[in-house]
């Protein structure tokens, strides 16, 4: 059972509001799952049959991850996490066109966003010391990419366009159909981190327009340590991982059977409750910006008002640093973020804040709530009687908000 709403210990109760950090494996997940850690333990490339009862359930959940996104089965490579399939579609168009076999145009330049999460900025960085040149457009006050920007800024040098779906931090939802109209009119090849969207919101690589796209299971009730790469179909790239043939070839090592399994019925389930979820976190979340922006002064919200995921909920409340909020939110038993998990023991700004225009001293001041299957009314309700006493303190406690 889920422990997030349980009463603990020396906690009245635990409130779990860090679902883009990640999510609990559905039960129904974990059920499927569990055959395939001891029943059928083959290796999916032995021959005979406890490989091949192994390989029939990777196969299987690669159909639904694909039927998730509106891809045909052998289009889906599965990794070991959206960081890996990030990885992997950047530096797999970025060495096919040194090794000079990429379909069309070859070139060293790539161009990205400001606001990407550190999975495809660092890859992108890492090219950079290898002889690539990296455009990170700006966005504007919600964290938009306009496209035409991206029309703009492609040379005949351009070999990728990576542009994530919806951001992680403030939530906001790319142009990308767009923007892939744009790519697939110049001929460039175009990568989305969906990292944050597929089973969330519909994802379709057709309506999109995309060659490329990662997801993550743990993202999506699924287990961590597993993810996979939409590559559309005549997609030349390099193998990240050199080893097996595994995955058609594209990405050596034995499959992560019980976690590919666990990938497939979450994509399953999300495809089925996706949007009776969706509609119940609007208004969970609209509650939750509302009564944070009426009852707290000084406060604005995060990214872009209506284009945002339905489960997002980023603010900034003046003269308070995001950090010491967590740490007392956690106290009274909420777990919320001050943006990227991968980030938060870092004391920088967030760089997604920032790229949207905010000063750093408010940039500091960024606090995420991801709501999602487990979240109730009434833990909004909670939330919006205990942070407003939170803010109170620590504002009484600031020299600066003192002085103001
Ligand atoms: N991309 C985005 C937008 C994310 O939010 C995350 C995780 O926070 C990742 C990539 C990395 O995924 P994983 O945790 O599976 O490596």
């Amino acid at each position: 059972m889920f422990r997030g709403n349980m009463k603990k210990s020396g906690m009245d109760r635990r409130i779990y509001m860090d679902y883009a950090a990640t999510t609990p494996v559905h039960p129904e997940v974990v059920k499927a799952m569990q055959p395939y850690f001891t029943d059928v333990f083959g290796n999916p490339s032995s021959i005979h049959s406890f490989g091949r009862e192994a390989k029939e359930a990777v196969e299987q959940a690669r159909d639904r991850v694909a039927a998730l996104i509106g891809a045909k089965s052998e289009e889906i490579v599965f990794t070991g996490s959206g960081t890996e399939a990030n990885n992997f579609a950047i530096k797999g168009i970025a060495y096919a066109s040194v090794q000079g076999i990429s379909r069309g145009r070859s070139g060293n330049h790539i161009i990205t966003s400001a606001i990407e999460h550190h999975a495809v900025i660092e890859p992108c960085k890492f090219l950079e010391t290898q002889g690539f040149e990296i455009t990170y457009l700006q966005v504007d006050k919600y964290g938009l990419v306009d496209p035409e920007n991206v029309r703009k800024a492609i040379t005949d040098k351009t070999i990728l366009v990576s542009i994530m779906h919806a951001n992680n931090e403030i939530g906001t939802i790319e142009p990308i159909a767009e923007i892939g109209k744009i790519c697939r009119e110049k001929g460039v090849y175009f990568h989305t981190d969906a990292v944050q969207t597929a089973g969330h919101i519909p994802v379709d690589i057709n309506e999109l327009q995309v060659d490329l796209l990662s997801m993550s299971a743990h993202k999506l009730y699924g287990p961590k340590g597993v993810g996979a790469l939409y590559i559309r179909k005549g997609t030349r790239m390099v193998s990240f991982i050199h080893g097996g043939e595994q995955e058609h070839n594209r990405r050596a090592s034995t499959e992560n059977v019980p976690g590919i399994v666990g990938f497939g019925k979450a994509a399953e389930i999300a495809k089925r409750e996706m949007s009776d979820e969706a509609e119940k976190l609007r208004v969970l979340r609209d509650r939750l910006i509302s009564g944070i922006l009426e009852n707290i002064e000084r406060t604005r919200l995060n990214g872009h008002p209506v284009n945002r995921l339905p489960n997002n909920v980023n603010v900034s409340i003046e003269y308070v640093e995001g950090e010491s909020v967590l740490l007392n939110l956690d106290l009274a038993g909420i777990a919320a973020s001050t943006g990227s998990a991968c980030s938060s023991a870092s004391l920088e700004p967030s760089h997604v804040l920032l790229a949207t225009g905010l000063p750093p001293e408010i940039a500091r001041t960024g606090l995420r709530f991801t709501l999602g299957r487990y979240t109730t009314m009434d833990e909004v309700e909670y939330v919006l009687k205990v942070l407003p006493k939170i803010i109170k303190r620590l504002r009484e406690m600031s020299p600066i908000y003192r002085r103001k």
